[in-house]
């Protein structure tokens, strides 16, 4: 249910890593290979997040740690919008972040719940589903804070368990720390819960297992991480279940849940 997808490397259009491969985050939203435990095709709209690339030598460039992410969100499937292959084609980004959402009964086919979900420098994508995410996010915020209904972007686990993050951003974690334990208190509460989680800041992206497919793709110059491998590339590596990982070009750390 719902597939995504994070780049980091050299400037690309922003379309370009969402549409890579025979197996691309397009091809996934009607024809994905690995979905488990429902969903069979992302219809329920889109999203992409993406940091610009500056031009080298720009004086007006900003440091890296001050870039943040521009996002693209459409309700409709991927596949209807012409954006991705007339617009999204003629912005570059040397990071992406892009996700295909498969709606979880009862939450709301809109705009608004399309991952990614942005703040700052950050972006944020959930692949799964909480049970009873109201009554299971506000036990998770009584005891790291961070659940007001009021500032949820949409009525869906997904924006609540962005807020749980931020909380725990806010609160001093690194990234992979806070995903790793939004992940625990969840699946503490309900073990059923489903929660591949997705973040990224431009430079690096931290991504969790817990049920559902992740593979990454690592060289010198890139790093991609995606529910599923857009292409045959003998150097996918795929995640076991319940990881968390942190990339960058050149660099992979996988550490147990
Ligand atoms: N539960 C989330 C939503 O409805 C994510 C769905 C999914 O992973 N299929 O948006």
């Amino acid at each position: 249910m719902c597939r995504h997808l994070g780049y980091l490397g050299p400037a690309v259009p922003v379309s370009e890593p969402i549409t890579r491969g025979p197996h691309s985050l397009r091809v996934q939203s009607w024809a994905p290979r690995e979905m488990r435990g429902g969903g069979t095709i992302n219809a329920d709209g889109f999203g992409v997040a993406w940091w610009p690339a500056q031009a080298p030598g720009d004086t007006d460039a900003l440091d890296a740690q001050d870039v943040e992410p521009t996002r693209y969100r459409n309700a409709a499937p991927i596949w209807t919008d012409p954006a991705v292959d007339d617009v999204l084609s003629q912005i570059e980004a040397t990071a992406v972040l892009g996700a295909v959402r498969s709606a979880t009964v009862g939450m709301p086919v809109e705009r608004t719940a399309c991952a990614p979900f942005t703040s700052g420098r950050l972006a944020f994508s959930h692949n799964g589903v909480v049970p009873d995410w109201r009554a299971v996010c506000a036990a998770v915020s009584k005891e790291v804070g961070g659940v007001d209904p009021f500032e949820l972007e949409a009525s869906t686990d997904s924006a609540a368990l962005w807020l749980l993050v931020r909380a725990l951003l806010e609160r001093g974690a690194d990234p992979s720390e806070a995903l790793t334990e939004v992940v625990r208190r969840v699946v503490a509460e309900r073990s059923e819960a489903r929660a591949n989680l997705l973040l990224g800041d431009g430079e690096q992206l931290w991504a969790t297992t817990c049920y559902h497919s992740l593979s990454v793709l690592v060289d010198d110059t890139s790093a991609v991480v995606s529910s599923e491998p857009y292409d045959d590339d003998p150097r996918w590596q795929p995640i076991d279940d319940r990881s968390v990982v942190t990339v960058r070009p050149g660099h992979v750390a996988i550490e147990s849940l």
